[in-house]
């Protein structure tokens, strides 16, 4: 029988190659981790944590406005200090950085600060030259942001670089209307930024139901984002003071400071050796697994963003759980994929659990839709003309709820619990039966008309 140097060597230390690496050795298996850049992956690094830091930062903007109609005395400019906060997510981020790697480090988990590359289906290629072999090897390198290959498209920067910035900027142009387009838009536009959103296409945040998306486009609007909507972008042009010019199709250029693309994110399979174990990746260089996170070599497997399967954490970390305790635990689990709830944290959050009411209607033909548009308490008082919207869509037949989609706020917070009865199969008339807490937001959803 051959012997190998590990049971499983994981590439990538993200969110779905930390469970699986922890979770594997907790089994009793013998894990190295490979990672070239630092322990937690984009989520901890470089997206969902620092981003929802920063949201939270960003809504102090509204809340400092609102405390007056509470009785508090606030000046009407209050100063914002980019680079405290900045600093102080950084300081976050290191923190949990540092509980990703003692986690890591208490399982007996070997930590190894190097790129490692594919040579074979067993086999391992460190930068350092060393040369590894597992048994078993998992690839959870993740994704990268995708910039347009447009004229001057260096001049611009990704979320990567957002986290990183001296000062917010003056004006800001965002290419996309994805989640990152949106959730970044709310962010700098709480922080005075002048932000206006190019899409190619003509909808923001395609796959949500489109009730919720244009609710939050008109209040995006409202708030003072520009969107320009079938605007390619053609390029960018660096002007003698530093400003940029951004071209494309459809409108006028537009001058800013600072261009942000959040245009999707790429699998990061370039340069892994993959092909030299015959890992066969799709048309978008994600690599094709079976349900059981296998790729086309026996010996490799693979789990999270660099499968694009389903593009967040939580997915990625069921995934690497389900891979550690089929293959070392003796439990063969296969991740269940329905009902995955989602959020976009702008301003104000949307979350939702299922399917859309447009993909209702094309699966199951009869649906029945419920609606709650309503101003939260808290904005009345304070003044604020923003609406919230929930929606649940229901099988026409069995009154099963088969979607449920909301804007406002605290949405995702809310939308976590009922995704549960969601996923349970519930019907409408089992939250009609459940009393409503009064008074909160989240007793629209049991009294929706
Ligand atoms: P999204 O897929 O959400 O949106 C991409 C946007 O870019 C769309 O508006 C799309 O336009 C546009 N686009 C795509 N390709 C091109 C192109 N070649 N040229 C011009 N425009 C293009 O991607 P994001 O980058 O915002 O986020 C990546 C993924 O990360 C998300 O899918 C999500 O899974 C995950 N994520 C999750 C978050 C959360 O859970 N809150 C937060 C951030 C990211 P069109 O409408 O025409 O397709």
């Amino acid at each position: 029988m051959a012997t190998y140097d590990y049971d499983l060597f994981v590439i990538g230390a993200g969110s779905g190659g930390t469970r699986a690496a922890r979770v594997a050795a907790a089994h009793g298996a013998k894990v190295a981790i490979a990672e070239e850049y630092r322990i937690g992956g984009t989520c901890v690094i470089r997206g969902c944590v620092p981003k929802k830091l920063l949201v939270y930062g960003a809504h102090f903007a509204e809340d400092l406005k609102d405390a007056k109609h509470f009785g508090w005395d606030v000046p009407d400019e209050c100063a914002f200090d980019w680079t405290r906060l900045r600093d102080n997510v950084f300081a976050e981020v290191d923190r949990i950085n540092q509980a990703y790697t003692a986690t890591l480090e208490s399982h007996g988990v070997e930590i190894i600060a190097e790129r490692a590359v594919v040579t074979g289906p067993h086999d391992v290629r460190l930068t350092g030259g060393r040369t590894v072999t597992a048994e078993r090897i998992l690839v959870a390198v993740g994704a990268r942001p995708h910039v347009p290959s447009c004229p001057g498209h260096e001049h611009g920067i990704t979320s990567n670089e957002a986290f990183h910035l001296d000062a917010v900027p003056k004006r800001i142009l965002i290419a996309g209307a994805g989640y990152i387009a949106n959730e970044f838009a709310g962010i700098f536009n709480e922080f005075k930024a002048r932000v206006t959103l190019i899409n190619r296409s003509d909808v923001i945040l395609r796959g949500y139901d489109e009730s919720i998306r244009d609710r939050l486009l008109q209040i995006s609007m409202t708030k003072g984002l520009d969107f320009r909507f079938n605007a390619e972008f053609r390029g960018i042009d660096k002007q003698a003071d530093g400003s940029l010019k951004v071209a494309m199709t459809n409108h006028e250029p537009i001058e800013v400071d600072c261009v942000l693309f959040a245009t999707g994110r790429v699998p990061n399979t370039d340069d892994l050796g993959l092909d030299a174990a015959g890992v066969e990746l799709d048309d978008k260089g994600a690599i094709k697994v079976d349900d059981d996170n296998r790729s086309s070599c026996d010996s490799i497997f693979a789990v999270g963003d660099v499968t694009n399967r389903v593009q967040l954490t939580p997915v990625a970390i069921r995934e690497g759980q389900a891979f550690a305790d089929s293959f070392y635990g003796g439990k063969p689990t296969k991740v269940d994929y329905g009902c995955i709830p989602s959020a976009v944290f702008s301003h104000p959050p949307m979350a939702s659990v299922g399917m859309t009411e447009g993909e209702a209607k094309s699966k199951l033909g009869a649906v029945k839709v419920y609606l709650s548009d309503f101003r939260a308490m808290k904005n009345v008082l304070a003044g604020r003309n923003e609406r919230a919207l929930y929606k649940m869509i229901c099988d026409g037949d069995t009154g099963k709820i088969v979607g449920l989609h909301m804007i406002g706020p605290d949405a995702p917070e809310i939308l976590q619990a009922a995704a549960i009865a969601v996923k349970a199969g519930l019907t409408k008339d089992d939250f009609d039966a459940t009393v409503a807490l009064h008074p909160t937001m989240a007793e629209e959803l049991v009294l929706m008309k």
